[in-house]
């Protein structure tokens, strides 16, 4: 048996997005721009596409801009608050510790340009607070960017909570909700956000296609310059199967989002509560707040990359955080944010189901992962160390 368990990383996509897909490229290769029978085929589409996302997310076809992906959405959303605040002579900014490259290297960005970032903590049980956000805003405060759910850890935010607050004080707020849709109900008026960010193949659609939810009335920013696609606000010739397949994905997951919420909100509990067992392990964030599909633990004295190999080998793809941090020795920051040490932010594992995955996969990783666990711990001078005394356990 081979179980893919890392969903949060990218998902298989949906027979439906596929069809879509290949009926795009088949049979509607017009450009959505030409004035010519072609061209205004491939423009309903276009369209089409644009209105059905739009409803999923309770949210106007105008106010859906598609991007080549989650990253870009972030950046354009950024950048967009930055520069309307800048107009305004405001050039403060806050997001937290803990959100995805996309938006803190974004924000990085943003410092060098002269903006002022406040980072929050996200506290142990990886969740923000919106007492931090209230505390944090200033006169200088244009923009709060708060991710809706964390895809190392799993954890919920309070994003309509924090949106009232800012709003309450003009500020403008995005949200990085690329975790998010497709798993959880997400309703752009409901959360009452300005800005949200979404990627197709979180949600079993083709990689390369995302989409800015951007509220009527605020303009995105152009990242791209080029022709008038994107109400002018993203040149270049659209990407129409990704964008249909991104389309038929959302209304495909959101018609069966209650139903599969409770079966993978299932899995996700066994998972937990065999993982649990492992002597010296810890679930990171919070236990409640947390979206269905994923689970993160740390088990001491391992390291996280000898873990997935030997997983790998027993039939159980994973991850020890996010895809980007994985290539790399340095342990993740999200889990440094949750004020864990070093050599325990190490050892994690991050499991990220949906409704793909079964409970016969479920048992074979709770079969396996136990079993290798014990396999590195018998063999790591760390683990001996922690036995013997010589060091104090940490969990
Ligand atoms: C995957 C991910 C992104 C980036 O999306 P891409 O489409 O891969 O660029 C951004 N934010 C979060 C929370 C993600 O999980």
């Amino acid at each position: 048996m081979y179980v893919y368990a890392d969903n949060a990383a990218t998902t298989p996509v949906h027979a439906k997005a596929a069809e879509a897909m290949l009926a795009c490229l088949k049979e509607e290769y017009g450009n959505p721009s030409s004035l010519h029978t072609v061209g205004q085929r491939a423009k309903e589409l276009l369209d089409r596409a644009r209105a059905d996302m739009a409803a999923c997310l309770g949210a106007e076809a105008r106010e859906i801009y598609f991007t080549g992906g989650g990253s870009e959405a972030d950046n354009q959303a950024l950048l967009t608050g930055a520069m309307l605040g800048a107009k305004k002579g405001k050039k403060h900014l806050i997001t937290t510790a803990f959100e995805h490259h996309a938006v803190l290297h974004a924000m990085k960005r943003l410092e060098k340009l002269g903006f002022t970032v406040t980072y929050l903590d996200v506290h142990e049980d990886g969740v923000v607070r919106p007492e931090d956000v209230a505390a944090a805003l200033t006169e200088d405060t244009a923009l709060v960017s708060v991710m809706l759910v964390n895809n190392e850890i799993g954890t919920l935010q309070p994003v309509a909570e924090i949106a009232k607050l800012c709003h309450e004080k003009g500020v403008l707020v995005h949200t990085d909700a690329v975790q998010a849709v497709g798993h959880i109900p997400v309703d752009v008026k409901a959360l009452d956000v300005d800005m949200l960010s979404l990627s197709g193949h979180k949600f079993h659609a083709p990689k390369g296609v995302g989409a800015l939810y951007c509220r009527k009335g605020l303009r995105p920013e152009i990242l791209i310059e080029g022709g008038a696609q994107e109400f002018g606000r993203r040149g270049g010739t659209e990407n129409l199967p990704g964008i249909v397949a991104m389309a038929a994905a959302l209304k495909e997951t959101t018609e069966n989002l209650a139903r599969e919420m409770d079966q993978v909100t299932a899995l996700r509990e066994k998972l937990i509560a065999g993982l649990e067992t492992i002597p010296h392990s810890r679930l990171n964030g919070s236990r409640t707040l947390r979206c269905p599909g994923t689970v993160n633990f740390c088990f001491e004295g391992i390291e996280g990359e000898s873990l997935l190999l030997l997983l790998d080998a027993k039939g159980v793809a994973a991850s020890s955080g996010s895809a980007c941090t994985s290539g790399s020795l340095d342990p993740s920051h999200v889990l440094l944010a949750l004020g864990l040490p070093h050599e325990i932010a190490h050892g994690s594992l991050r499991l990220s189901l949906t409704a793909d995955n079964t409970e016969a996969e479920v048992d074979h990783i709770l079969a396996v992962v136990p079993e290798v666990v014990s396999y590195l711990r018998s063999i790591s001078p760390v683990w001996e160390a922690l036995e013997t005394g010589k060091q104090p356990h940490l969990i």
